[in-house]
């Protein structure tokens, strides 16, 4: 015990020497390039690619594989994500969907016993609701079509940090803490995350060197090393066989060697749509996130919030976002299997319609509307079919992730949300390679019939929103959150506060955050409750949900017209995030 505490104390003296005394700033601007995580080492990552001359996109995939080692409880190479990226070259804007897909076993009965759902948590915490991983798929793919460096280049700053460890902060303790259970399930997790079963205390030094082996072995072998090699037999034997720690028990999963070396990226075209004289390019399905950020911008355009008190203001964005969110809790999947009605929903003529529905007071639920009668997006619309009363289900969806964004000197942007689901996904550990498998499938409905049951190969509808904004052709501002389904809520009110009550990005990501998901109560923060913007609010009939948390940690970039770029993080949620500029400015 003392031999060891000794070395851990001996690694840690190393550790902070290596690290330069700079304090987390939340807001940076500069010109270069930009970043904004939540992690410092992962910033910093970002900042060391961009001065060896990678553009972007090498930085972006630098700061994610770094956060796969500091904030593993939210993202990793066992998950999946989805990438925007602007191209300054060819001024074009392009995602990467490497969403987890169902492994070729999977039913729509997949989370049915006796016909009957399965207990969420109990879901969450197995291997039946492993994905098959994207992420180094997602990476490969980034990298080879768009960036200028290679795995060996921009694995290594984050290889570094694995292998020197880092300190324990008060948030990943109390993470650590909040998932002792599922934890305590799995020998390897525990083995690496608690200690005598419990959570590792702040200030403590955790280093991972299998995750810095799996990390070499990508870098070595490329994308096949993950997809067909050892790795793959390690997370297939981990899926089917999870790795229990004694006495204690899981569901298995059924994965396959070939459903991993099967296991595809798409490139897809961002789903654009425009508010007050921006572009927004944001993700396409199986992502919910594009579409239901553009309806609801969609229906707030119709409102002149000039003068307006900032209440009704707030009332009326509240409202948008619960009629958005009726339909993609009626409508959304993955397009590969279910013929959405993105045109109709993204149509500004049905959301001209939607907006008739919002009124002085709150409606705690609304029905879908229809859209379908929309999808032609002509001038005189069909006449509206009765709206068909698809009542919004909402279904049990955790939360955590994290998002990122980079640009460089040459103008190319990233808006990068990815996950593993769950804080700490299904809790299990990838024996020998240190990385933790994501729980995606849960976000499948565990019951149909509904657009997003599980079926093989589909991807789970998502919620993650990274967003690209240009405005007179070039790009403007972007923004991202984690956050589950209030990710959506966290980027629309960004850009409500942001251009419509005029707030400066750092306020505009500050503010109270309130996420309305067509609940009969809304999503809110500590401290918000009896506040005077809360009475304010309640006048229109709004009520709050009991247990206030803290909502998203987003990063944004903005692109001043001088010339200059403000990277802005979060300046009080999730331990305070990292911005970083690579030529300070005023
Ligand atoms: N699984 C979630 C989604 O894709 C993201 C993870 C989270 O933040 O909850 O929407």
């Amino acid at each position: 015990m003392k031999a060891s505490a000794l070395a851990c104390g001996l690694t840690l003296s190393i550790v902070l020497a290596a690290v330069p005394a700079t304090a987390k700033t939340p807001v940076a601007t500069g010109t270069g390039g930009a970043v904004a995580t939540i992690s410092e080492q992962a910033s910093q990552s970002a900042m060391t690619i961009l001065n060896q001359g990678g553009n972007a996109i090498d930085a972006a995939v630098a700061a994610a594989a770094t956060l796969g080692v500091t904030d593993p409880f939210s993202c990793g190479i066992g998950g999946g994500g989805f990438m925007v990226i602007y191209l300054a070259k060819d001024k074009r804007v392009i995602t990467i969907d490497h969403r987890e897909t169902a492994p070729s076993s999977f039913t729509p009965h997949a989370f049915l016993e006796n016909g009957k759902p399965v207990d969420f948590e109990t879901a969450v915490a197995s291997g039946a609701a492993v994905g098959v991983p994207g992420t180094v798929r997602g990476w490969h793919e980034a990298l080879t079509r768009y960036g200028s460096m290679d795995f060996k280049r921009v694995l290594a700053p984050a290889i570094s940090v694995a292998d020197k460890g880092y300190k324990v902060t008060e948030i990943f303790s109390h993470l650590t803490a909040e998932n002792e259970r599922k934890f305590q399930l799995y020998a390897p997790t525990s083995a690496l995350y608690l200690r005598n079963g419990k959570a590792v205390q702040p200030g403590a030094l955790i280093r991972n060197p299998d995750m810095a082996k799996a990390y070499r072995e990508i870098a070595a072998g490329g994308v096949k090393a993950f997809y067909e090699g050892p790795i793959a037999r390690a997370i297939v034997d981990a899926v089917n066989k999870p790795p229990l720690a004694p006495g204690k028990t899981a569901r298995p999963g059924r994965m396959s060697m070939a459903d991993l070396a099967n296991y595809e990226a798409r490139i897809r075209q961002p789903l654009r749509s425009t508010y007050r004289g921006y572009e927004i390019y944001g993700m396409p399905l199986p992502s919910s996130g594009g579409a239901t950020v553009a309806e609801a911008l969609n229906i707030l355009e119709g409102f002149d919030f000039k003068g307006m008190p900032r209440a009704q203001a707030e009332h009326t964005y509240l409202e948008a976002s619960r009629l958005a969110f009726a339909d993609r809790n009626a409508y959304l999947a993955d397009p590969e299997y279910v013929d959405a009605p993105i045109a109709g929903i993204l149509s500004k003529e049905y959301a001209a319609q939607r907006r008739t529905l919002i009124g002085k007071q709150a409606a705690h639920t609304v029905s879908a509307g229809d859209p379908y009668a929309y999808q032609n997006d002509q001038s005189v619309p069909l006449r509206p079919r009765r709206a068909t009363h698809v009542p919004g289900r909402p279904q049990p969806e955790s939360a955590h992730t994290t998002h990122l964004t980079v640009s460089d000197k040459d103008g190319n942007v990233v808006s990068y949300t990815f996950t593993i689901e769950s804080w700490g996904g299904s809790g299990i550990v990838v024996p020998g390679y240190g990385f933790l498998l994501n729980n995606e499938m849960t976000d499948f409905d565990f019951s149909g019939p509904h657009p997003n049951v599980p079926e093989a190969g589909k991807r789970p509808r998502s919620s993650m929103a990274p967003t690209i904004a240009l405005k007179d052709g070039k790009p403007a501002f972007t923004i991202g959150s984690p956050g589950g389904s209030t990710i959506i809520t966290t980027v629309l009110q960004t850009i409500f506060n942001h251009l419509d009550l005029g707030m400066p990005m750092d306020q505009a990501l500050n503010a109270p955050r309130l996420s309305e998901r067509n609940g009969e109560a809304t999503s809110i923060e500590p401290g918000f409750p009896g506040s005077k913007q809360a009475r304010a609010l309640e006048a229109y009939g709004h009520r709050w949900e009991a247990a206030p948390e803290e909502i998203g940690a987003a990063n944004a970039l903005v692109f001043n017209p001088d010339g200059t770029v403000t990277a802005v993080s979060e300046a009080k949620r999730h331990g305070i995030g990292a911005a970083l500029v690579q030529r300070k400015g005023h």
